[in-house]
């Protein structure tokens, strides 16, 4: 309150904003076992992570609604009608791939946005923990659960983005929780 008040005069709330303590994301909470449902939703994130032309990480994002039933899906991949045939930006090198594609988590948003589905309420199911731009992007889009396997101890490029990624998601409230991936496929349960 206080801040907004004032007119930049104060320097002690502009430092503190920055301090890395802000910066610091919450504990990951404990890895839960899968289950019945959990499987049946990682399941179909394998199989529509398994179109994506990505040669290095394959991703699928599953949203579903309160009634378990599925909204809308996604796989990263380059945007509809982009050429993905080109080896060039296929390439990590200078980080030219990362302009082209689109992630799981936003395709599987916009695929709802596209067919007039809402993900107020959702719960998103992803393969790999979301990116700080996913994060953001499904905060936006009324997605109040997320459900997805633990974020890699080490990620070249993620690390930071995963960090901020846990921050933003605790402080909008979005209920997260983390499962240890299956090191073997599912079976399938009746
Ligand atoms: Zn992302």
């Amino acid at each position: 309150m206080a801040r907004k008040a004032g007119k930049k005069t104060s320097k002690t709330s502009a430092s503190a904003a920055g301090t890395t303590s802000d910066c610091e994301a919450p504990a990951l909470p404990a890895a839960q076992e899968l289950g019945k449902w959990d499987q049946r939703y990682f399941q179909i994130c394998a199989v529509v992570a398994s179109w994506s032309e990505d040669q290095s990480r394959q991703v699928g994002c599953v949203i579903v609604g309160p009634a378990k039933e599925i909204r809308a899906t996604g796989y990263n991949g380059f945007p509809r009608g982009v050429n993905g045939k080109v080896d060039a930006r296929h390439s990590r090198d200078g980080e030219e791939k990362y302009f082209w594609f689109e992630h799981a988590e936003r395709n599987a948003l916009y695929n709802a946005a596209r067919s007039g589905v809402s993900t107020e309420g959702c719960c998103a199911y992803v393969s790999l923990f979301p990116c700080a731009e996913c994060a953001r992007a499904f905060i936006q889009s009324g997605i109040t659960e997320l459900h997805a396997y633990v974020p890699p101890e080490r990620d070249r490029k993620y690390a930071r983005s995963f960090e901020v990624s846990r921050q933003m998601l605790h402080e909008a409230g979005v209920v997260l929780k983390l499962f240890e991936k299956p090191k073997e496929p599912f079976v399938i349960q009746p």
